[in-house]
């Protein structure tokens, strides 16, 4: 109870009509009576905002209070298979064993990705052996209490988002690394979504804490700001504080490390069919094609036929990340091998097959398929798209990376957003974020099949490029209510085709006349271009449409007329509207379908 005897209730910073009637528990057509009386003009599915609806409510015997905006960013993915599980193909539970956690580590430039990555393998690596590392590849093991942990060497959520988008799943865990002198950061959200999207657990690195001006509890709120609750806080994020620089906490970010995998039973078959992930690949001119694999499944052995994409061939020599020759490699192990015929991509997966001629014919098959499909365009995953998908039970959310120009337009969209569902079926927001959209969006969208939404801003070009090579459908929207109509089609399936208008003329408006039980005609004189009977018209005046609809009549010195020219008079009649004014221009067009 407040002072004045109203119920206290909170209320965020923007909802529908609806939302609120139900929130205070009143009819809907009582809140829009209450909003009119306060010269406001709602539908029931309209975004009030909070100073509004504090000032209806009051009149209900309620008091506002704002209530912390949602969190923009991820909601959990339902599926409750672990995240590693499509990569180990489809072993039996029961074969399963624990394996070493793969690390992937993000964050925010300059917070200090490359200095821990340096650390760990520094602190970790025994003396003797430090020097003895001739060759650097993709990722590299250290050993804690005895337990070995594997690092991707290629810190950044793009290039562990990019290898997603090509199907793989590098990483078991994420380490974000945010410096305690600068705080949370735009990229420190955007790693944090592509960890959520990709559903592996993150573990903090507070970095830099030897700063003098490092504030680790200002990080640790801004932490639990973005969905990071630090566990001394009773949450569930680990947050450990270290010094990548100065070589502290190093110990206990691997024992963090370890804990936080535990929790969600890292496993393999060490004995199943041989499935890995390419994390990197080049062609020495002495060695030939040497590529970096992740071992993920099975155990990889000398000799054994690889195929990978279009490259394969039989294992000729096979490195640990150290550059010493061994035998056979592991679930977890990154090795670098000598043997394959072309240079695969990072993050397309590899397999073993029993000859070196089944490898081939895989590979041949799939160079023929690649070739095809350079030739015709690639499958964008268009709203439409998905809907299908949605409605054959593939999938069971709408996936959506949003940007918008000011965290102002942001909050109100990402809570129209989140109303939406049909069904069972939902909207996940991936991500959003303020800013031009950029390939690391686009990237986050290829990976998780989702479409990129963009509210007053546009792609730059390299998302455009990439949009266009991975097949992302990217929508720009002016008008939130556009925006959300859509989405709400496409759940609903109910999505129209992008029309487009084509103009064919324009008249002027030079006189109104009334005709008994018609209603208004304007006689006008076509400027440019021809009128058209059926066709679309707007009727412009000044800056603005006054009116979209049908032309109802078209007549020229009484005659019916399918069209009129330039520089002809005619009387125009339009479907429900008849209030013309001299000087008005009646815009004729029709509207294409194009397919998005
Ligand atoms: P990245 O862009 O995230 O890979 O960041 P870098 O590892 O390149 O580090 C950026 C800068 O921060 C470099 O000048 C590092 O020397 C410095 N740096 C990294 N870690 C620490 C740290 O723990 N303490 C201090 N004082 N500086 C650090």
């Amino acid at each position: 109870m407040s002072e004045n005897g109203h119920k206290v209730i909170e209320i965020p910073s923007t909802l529908t009509v609806r939302d609120l009637a139900e929130r205070i528990e009143a009819s809907p057509i009582d809140v829009i009576k209450q909003l009119m009386a306060n010269g406001v003009m709602a539908n029931i599915n309209q975004q009030i905002d909070f100073d509004t609806a504090a000032i209806v409510i009051e009149e209900f015997g309620f008091e506002a209070r704002p209530l912390a905006p949602p969190e923009a960013e991820t909601v959990e993915d339902e599926a409750t298979a672990p995240h590693w599980r499509r990569m180990i193909g489809d072993e039996a539970p029961a074969s399963l064993e624990r394996r070493p956690p793969v690390v992937t580590i993000l964050g925010h430039v300059d917070h200090g990705k490359t200095t821990l990555l340096d650390a760990i393998r520094e602190a970790n690596v025994a003396a003797g052996e430090a020097g003895g590392i001739t060759q650097h590849i993709a990722a590299y093991q250290v050993t804690h209490n005895g337990r070995p942990i594997t690092f991707l060497d290629t810190p950044g959520h793009a290039a562990f988002t990019a290898m997603r988008a090509r199907g793989a799943q590098g990483a078991d865990l994420a380490v974000l690394v945010v410096a305690a002198d600068d705080g949370v950061m735009p990229q420190t959200r955007e790693a944090l979504a592509h960890a959520k999207a990709a559903r592996v657990p993150v573990v903090v690195a507070l970095n830099k804490i030897d700063r003098p001006n490092a504030n680790p509890d200002r990080v640790k709120n801004q932490l639990s700001e973005i969905g990071l609750e630090p566990d001394e806080w009773e949450g569930d994020t680990m947050i450990v504080p270290v010094s990548a620089k100065m070589r502290q906490g190093i110990d206990d970010l691997l024992e963090a490390i370890l804990l936080v995998a535990d929790s969600v039973e890292i496993q393999a078959n060490p004995h199943g069919k041989v499935l890995g992930t390419v994390i990197e690949s080049e062609l020495d001119r002495s060695k030939g094609v040497v590529a970096t694999l992740l071992v993920q499944n099975g155990t990889l052995r000398v000799g054994d036929v690889v195929v990978a994409g279009v490259a394969s061939g039989r294992i000729r020599a096979m490195f640990d990340y150290q550059g010493k020759p061994t035998e056979e490699a592991t679930p977890s192990m990154p090795v670098s091998v000598m043997g394959l015929s072309d240079v695969p991509v990072s993050g397309e997966l590899f397999t073993v097959v029993d000859t070196e001629r089944e490898a081939k014919a895989i590979a041949g098959q799939r160079r023929l398929e690649e070739q095809e499909s350079h030739a015709k365009p690639r499958v964008v995953k268009s709203l439409e798209q998905i809907f299908e998908a949605i409605q054959a039970g593939e999938v069971h959310e709408l996936r959506l990376v949003l940007k918008a120009d000011v965290q102002g337009s942001l909050e109100p969209i990402v809570n129209s957003l989140k109303e939406l569902s049909a069904g069972d079926i939902r909207v996940n927001i991936l991500h959003s974020g303020t800013g031009n959209i950029t390939e690391n969006d686009v990237l986050l969208a290829a990976a998780s099949e989702a479409i990129v939404i963009g509210f007053n801003v546009t792609p730059d070009q390299a998302a455009r490029r990439v949009a266009e090579s991975e097949g992302v459908d990217i929508r720009v929207y002016e008008v939130i209510y556009r925006l959300t109509e859509d989405v709400e089609k496409a759940l609903k399936g109910m999505l129209e085709p992008e029309t487009h208008r084509v103009v064919l003329g324009q008249a002027q408006v030079r006189a109104v006349f009334r005709i008994p039980k018609v209603g208004n005609i304007a006689g006008c004189i076509v400027t440019q271009g021809e009128l058209r009977r059926n066709a679309r018209v707007s009727v412009l005046r000044g800056q603005e449409s006054v009116f979209e609809g049908n032309i109802a009549s078209l007549k020229h010195e009484k005659e019916d007329e399918r069209e009129i020219r330039e520089g002809f008079e005619c009387g125009v009649g339009i479907k429900g509207f008849d209030s013309f004014q001299e000087g008005d221009i009646l815009e004729c067009y029709t509207e294409e379908k194009v397919a998005a």
